[in-house]
């Protein structure tokens, strides 16, 4: 039986694993974390993370929990549109997702196949360098050797597993942090009907997106509800505790339009999910590494971590996983293997750098810094964020699961 050992259980390694078993595969799903477990807040998916979902067949779990978001705008902090709300087609729409919902969801997905080992750290990979070597990859953990035909590192921005093969990509500060919390849809705040909770505001250094995961158990609702928001701030972490970061939101965004202020008032401390963000530079440059009869996979954040401003981290994880899946379903060890391995890069490297090039455009707008840059910025926020929204929407609707090969 053909053998695979997925390292990280985030939300790509378990995606993966799920879709590696369904198809005949032996998996062992490695986690250095005691329990597998979400930090509680959410996503968007745009349509190309659904679509590869759906592909991984976990489509109808996701149809379960997820909430559209429709008709959601872009302002500046003064109320002024930059994109006005309206319907979009559905292969431009994304959903929104409790985390933990989405777990939930790919754990169902994992079935009796997996072997899921916890508290379990990998700490490299034998050999070293996955080069011409004719042994079957193995990844070197605290409780010895665990080998397979193929090896997918799943274990995130720092990657243990990354850095003997792709030495050149360093993990860096993005230059922003982000706060995160969903609002439990008990405590939601009411706001009145003409003010959507759901909405994106972009100002100089600061950004604000919240969207609605209804209420808990009503039609069309996540199953956990409440509302989901996202702030992002140019400059470093917080060092202070919950309550003293809550307090500096509060100012951050104070005058910002409705429902900032009425989020960040109902958001307790224990609510708030504080993330430095990371970004790899350069990018790996193969994603795919032949070892023996099969060979080692990077997937996802361990592949190409990137800023979270277009939303496509998750979505980029779930193609990888859909892409990988299709190629390798029937491939055989020895050279039916190696070439899938190989064609996972070829085909996931020129989609990721495309994608991380977008994001890029996006912080430069969002962080721009220094005098002309700052006056700069605000032309670029009336001209180039509509269209960098715009592209990200491009981008989710045209990625296509590969068919099974
Ligand atoms: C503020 C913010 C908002 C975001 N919003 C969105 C969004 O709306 N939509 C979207 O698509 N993306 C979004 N993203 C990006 C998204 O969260 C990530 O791209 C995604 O979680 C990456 O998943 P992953 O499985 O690759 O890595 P991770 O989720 O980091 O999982 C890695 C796993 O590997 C385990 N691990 C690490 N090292 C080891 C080791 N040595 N041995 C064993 N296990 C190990 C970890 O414990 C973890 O469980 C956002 C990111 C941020 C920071």
């Amino acid at each position: 039986m053909r053998t695979a050992v997925v390292v990280g259980a985030g939300i790509g390694g378990l995606a993966a694993a799920g879709a590696l078993a369904r198809t005949g595969w032996r998996v062992t799903l490695l986690e250095r974390a005691d329990r597998i477990r979400s930090d509680g807040t959410a996503l968007v998916l745009w349509p190309n993370g659904v679509r590869a979902l759906t592909a991984l067949g976990l489509g109808a779990g996701l149809d379960a929990v997820a909430t559209p978001l429709t008709e959601t705008g872009v302002r500046r902090p003064n109320g002024q549109w930059l994109v006005q709300p309206r319907s979009a087609p559905p292969e431009r729409t994304p959903v929104v997702v409790h985390r933990e919902d989405l777990y939930d969801a790919l754990m169902a997905g994992l079935g009796e196949q997996v072997e899921i080992r916890t508290g379990v750290c990998a700490r490299g990979l034998r050999p070293t360098s996955a080069d011409q070597s004719a042994d079957r990859p193995a990844v070197v953990t605290d409780r010895g050797a665990v080998d397979g035909d193929l090896v997918i590192a799943a274990d995130g921005v720092r990657s243990t597993l990354r850095p003997a093969l792709a030495p050149a990509s360093a993990v860096i500060s993005s230059g922003c942090a982000a706060w995160r919390a969903v609002i439990p849809w008990y405590r939601a705040p009411q706001l009145p009907a003409d003010r959507p909770v759901s909405g994106d505001v972009l100002g100089a250094g600061y950004r604000f997106v919240s969207a609605s995961l209804g209420e808990r158990g009503s039609a069309g609702a996540s199953s956990r509800g409440g509302i989901y928001w996202v702030a992002t701030a140019a400059g470093a972490s917080r060092p202070e505790p919950p309550t003293t970061q809550l307090t500096l939101l509060r100012r951050w965004f104070a005058d910002w339009p409705s429902p900032v202020g009425e989020l960040l008032a109902a958001t307790e401390p224990d609510d708030l999910v504080q993330q430095e963000v990371r970004e790899l530079r350069p990018l790996p440059q193969a994603y795919g590494f032949v070892a023996g009869p099969g060979g080692v996979a990077l997937l996802g954040d361990a592949a190409h971590a990137m800023p979270h401003h277009l939303g496509q981290g998750a979505c980029l994880a779930f193609e990888d996983a859909a892409t990988l899946c299709a190629l390798v379903r029937d491939a055989v060890p020895g050279r039916q293997l190696n070439a899938a391995i190989e064609e996972y890069g070829r085909l996931r490297h020129p989609r990721t750098v495309a994608v991380v090039r977008q994001t890029r455009r996006m912080a430069a707008v969002l962080q721009a810094r220094g005098r002309l840059m700052l006056r700069a910025r605000d032309a670029l926020l009336d001209t180039l964020s509509p269209r960098l929204m715009g592209s990200v929407a491009d981008t989710a609707a045209q990625w296509q699961p590969p068919a099974p090969r």
